[in-house]
């Protein structure tokens, strides 16, 4: 089968010619349906050797939708010939986080996660799941708008749980409006926020945020700290969304936040934040750095699928990911760039 692997840190992935994987025991094999492309790949793959716990080679693509079409011994058969979407957090079920349903925070992740962050993923013809947790049922989905959901739509949903007792009747700031913004926009129109202001520099992304039920968009965070000090609903940001993480994007969270207010960093573009009671926070400040979501977020999440939640894609062969990823680089993907093998 064909795998786009990863051989290098800070190389370009590969498109190779491997053995179709054989479960055994708890193990199920899916025929990958769709799989998404994450901004993640990116800093995975311009990581500097030994920042990342991962033994290379390995197989990249993080969100993915298939069918099962193997399993080990241990599988109840019924899942053979199902649809489901992949939960990439391959947690240990046993840990105190995962006996409370935040496997997402297991205590074993310590190196590679799941599929395609440390173990062979779903950018190939077929991959291997290590049990039936990994997955949710999702009989009759459309497979190409269900793959972003495994990951921008429930990181996106998490983020929303952290700092969701702060939503209702809130002004919002949504940074970025990708692959994550764009599903965070329409998950947030079910917490009844009062404003939504969604920033981003592309024209394409700010038409797309509008059409998914922003108040506003503007194209600067400086031009949204104008728009939240123009008092629409009272100053500032009671909750903050970041999906870019930057150091720009980070240090204007601070400066819009509203007394009380809630910053969530989800991008990983290395910025840092510096707090400190009585530092240049407002009062009840609050900053959270949610990681993913667990497996009962993405179960809700495929719950939306179909209920108005719906990821935006461009799809493309895997003989084609390169260019894919290359696109999402250069900032041309509007809402998700799906594989479909
Ligand atoms: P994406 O490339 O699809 O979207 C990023 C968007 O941000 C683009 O539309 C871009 O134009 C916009 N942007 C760039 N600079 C900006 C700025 N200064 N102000 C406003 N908008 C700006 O990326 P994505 O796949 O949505 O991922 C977003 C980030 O989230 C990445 O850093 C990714 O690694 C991270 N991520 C984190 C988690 C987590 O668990 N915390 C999970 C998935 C992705
Ligand atoms: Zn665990």
């Amino acid at each position: 089968m064909r795998a786009l692997r990863l051989h290098a840190w800070g190389a370009a992935p590969e498109l190779v010619e491997v053995p179709v994987p054989v479960p055994v025991g708890a193990q199920l094999l899916v025929r990958v349906e769709a799989a998404g492309l994450c901004h993640s790949d990116l800093h995975i793959m311009d990581a500097a050797p030994g920042q990342l716990p991962y033994e290379l080679p390995f197989t990249l693509g993080h969100e993915v939708v298939g069918t099962v079409v193997a399993a080990g011994d241990a599988v109840d058969p019924a899942w053979l010939g199902r649809r489901a979407a992949v939960h990439g957090i391959w947690s240990c079920g046993r840990c105190r986080q995962c006996r409370r349903g935040r496997d997402n925070y297991c205590f074993e992740l310590t190196g590679p996660i799941g599929n395609g962050i440390g173990y062979d993923g779903g950018l190939a013809d077929y991959m291997l799941v290590p049990g039936m947790r990994q997955l949710v049922p999702a009989d009759g989905v459309d497979p190409v708008a269900l793959a972003p959901l495994t990951d921008a739509g429930l990181t996106a949903q998490h983020a929303l749980r952290t700092v969701g007792a702060d939503l209702a009747g809130a002004t919002v700031l949504v940074i970025g409006i990708g692959g994550l913004g764009h599903l965070a926009l329409q998950l947030l129109a079910r917490h009844d926020p009062v404003c939504v202001v969604a920033v981003d520099p592309r024209a394409e992304a700010r038409a797309l945020g509008l059409r998914l039920g922003a108040d506003a968009v503007v194209a600067s965070t400086i031009d949204a700290a104008e728009w939240l000090e123009g008092g629409h609903h009272g100053s500032g940001a009671d909750v903050v969304l970041d999906f870019v993480g930057s150091q720009d994007t980070m240090d204007a969270a601070t400066q819009v936040l509203a007394p009380g207010g809630r910053i969530a960093v989800v991008g990983s573009a290395g910025g840092r934040l510096e707090v400190a009671k009585g530092g240049d926070l407002p009062r009840g400040w609050g900053v959270a750095a949610p990681f993913w979501g667990s497996a009962g977020d993405l179960a809700d999440v495929v719950g939306l699928a179909g209920a108005g939640v719906h990821a935006r894609t461009e799809t493309h062969a895997l003989s084609d990911a390169l260019t894919a990823y290359d696109r999402l680089r250069r900032g041309l993907v509007q809402g998700r760039a799906v594989v479909v093998p």
